[in-house]
């Protein structure tokens, strides 16, 4: 439908959560690795295949 709307590819790299940004590549906050290491998506965590680091993913899984 609209589809004139000038929004920029680099966008395409974010998602809006409400009114939050979230970044759909997330790197490995490890000083070893750094910027440029991405961090493998599961389904509930995040895990760097690098050095093994682990998170649980931010899912909007808020308990009401
Ligand atoms: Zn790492």
């Amino acid at each position: 439908m609209a589809e004139g709307k000038n929004v920029s590819k680099k966008w395409e790299k974010y998602s809006i959560e409400g009114d939050k940004l979230v970044r759909k590549n997330d790197f490995c906050p490890k000083p070893e690795c750094g910027p440029g290491i991405f961090l493998a998506r599961h389904k509930d965590r995040i895990t760097c295949g690098k050095c093994g680091y682990n998170q649980a993913e931010e899912n909007s899984s808020e308990e009401e």
